[in-house]
């Protein structure tokens, strides 16, 4: 077998600037040793995240020459509007300038006060729209994705045992909608089956529930069901993916993830009464609906992104760079979230670092040591996202896990670039058992990991 090349050649290069240890350790103090505070110039590998950060073809930028700016009855919303049409089904398409706006305008209708809303892993911005609105976001997660090393085609999958029991218990009246996150990006990037989809739509069906997909990376989910699930196997991933989005109700995507896009986000669903609404909402704070909160040469980019997101070659290439990634974590000795996602590797740092207890944010010292020995810049997913302070106690309620995610911008790094994000592990790894925890100096109130401060332990 042949290494799996990057599809495409580089046309457009921009410098990205190597720093000194005295130079990143000053620069992490200043940012409260938490690393979304790190200016970018400051990061040599970025691997925050992969929204919005991917590069786009020439054909987006001549899509973006396009562009027609008309406040209403865009051409270029119809483009956009066809492609989400086509790919997902759904009448309705509301363009929104990203994910969570889309997630704020359907909650803001669909959810109140003492309501329960299921998903198999809420993403940060999901939870915290719910939560936000009074209710309750609840994982419903398939056992087996609590079992970080077990190597399962389908981790992603929905509780559909759990699912029914709550929709048939006496919990049941409170839940306006069933949620599914494909891929599982909270919970290790792992992928949904086709089948688990049609469980879920078939038990919301039966308690009259909409079911609605947060499908941020739909087209790595479809590649996998390509690869993984019986009876799938050599249909194109845009085939699957239409199959995916015609199991729900309805859908949103931040188009900044498989939409290829720097920004955007999309809400569709067949509801006319709902859409309407929705609608409503979208003119108060996104703007008109043929452009809701983009530009028209967004909407260009976006529709030739979620076209060309599909094209097998791409996906081949994009989640064997996430597995190469894996590959070379493991011969370091750090164990990570298997099998790898589709745009992630997850370090498992509870692993790594035991020394460290989950109250003293072990993840995060191991991303701050990833940045610190090579401008690395991962992101935590542990007890700083997800943890909360207790009433009257020392330590923080504590997450399930303690990662570090590595996201992969799309199109972006090269393997050189991967090799050396490897041998940086491979430095860290050697010198685990001298990274210390680290406590919480201030905290907002919503999404603490954005802009909390740190401190470091004293060792
Ligand atoms: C990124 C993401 C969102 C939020 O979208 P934004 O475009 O960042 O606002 C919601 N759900 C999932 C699964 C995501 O990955």
């Amino acid at each position: 077998m042949r290494t799996i090349i990057e599809p495409f050649r580089v046309r457009s290069v921009e410098p990205i600037r190597a720093t000194t240890r005295t130079e990143r350790q000053a620069a992490l103090e200043a940012a409260g040793w938490n690393l979304f505070g790190l200016a970018g110039r400051d990061v040599l590998i970025d691997l925050l995240t992969d929204s919005g950060t991917g590069a786009m073809s020439s054909e987006q930028w001549a899509a973006i020459m396009r562009g027609d700016e008309s406040y209403a009855g865009s051409p270029s919303f119809e483009r956009f509007e066809t492609v989400v049409r086509e790919l997902t089904g759904f009448t309705h398409v509301i363009p929104t300038h990203q994910g969570r706006a889309a997630e704020r305008i359907l909650f803001s209708e669909l959810v109140g006060d003492g309501d329960i809303v299921p998903n198999n892993t809420h993403f940060d911005t999901t939870r915290a729209n719910i939560e936000h609105q009074g209710a309750e976001a609840r994982d419903l997660i398939w056992p087996d994705n609590e079992d970080l090393p077990l190597v399962a085609p389908f981790k992603g999958d929905t509780d559909v045992d759990a699912l029914e029991a709550l929709l048939a218990g006496p919990d049941g009246a409170r839940v306006p909608l069933v949620t599914t996150t494909v891929t599982n990006n909270s919970g290790g990037g792992q992928p949904v089956s086709l089948g688990n989809l049609h469980q879920v739509r078939e038990v919301c069906a039966r308690f009259g529930v909409p079911f609605f997909l947060d499908a941020a990376r739909f087209a790595e989910n479809a590649w996998f069901i390509g690869q993984r699930e019986e009876g799938q196997q050599g249909r194109h991933p845009r085939d699957i993916a239409r199959d995916m989005f015609r199991a729900a109700d309805g859908c949103w995507i931040s188009l900044k993830k498989d939409g290829l896009g720097n920004i955007g986000g999309v809400l569709a669903m067949n509801d006319p009464d709902l859409a309407e609404r929705c609608r409503a909402l979208l003119i108060l704070t996104e703007g008109f609906p043929t452009y809701g909160g983009l530009a028209g040469r967004d909407l260009e980019a976006l529709a030739q992104g979620l076209i060309e997101v599909t094209d097998p070659e791409y996906l081949a290439y994009r989640v064997r760079t996430a597995e190469y990634l894996a590959e070379l974590a493991w011969d370091a000795g750090v164990p990570t979230v298997r099998p790898p996602g589709g745009h992630a590797v997850y370090l498992d740092a509870k692993a790594l670092l035991p020394h460290i207890p989950a109250y003293e944010f072990p993840a995060q010292a191991l991303a701050c040591e990833l940045y610190l020995t090579g401008g690395v810049r991962g992101v935590e997913i542990g007890t700083l996202m997800f943890g909360r302070p207790r009433e009257g106690q020392a330590h923080d309620h504590v997450a399930r896990h303690e990662l570090v995610r590595l996201a992969l911008p799309r199109r972006t790094y090269t393997q050189s670039h991967v090799d050396y994000v490897g041998e940086v592990i491979g430095d860290v790894a050697g010198r685990a058992d001298e990274l210390r925890g680290l406590r919480i100096v201030s905290q907002p109130r919503w999404l603490r990991h954005f802009t909390a401060q740190l401190t470091p332990l004293a060792g």
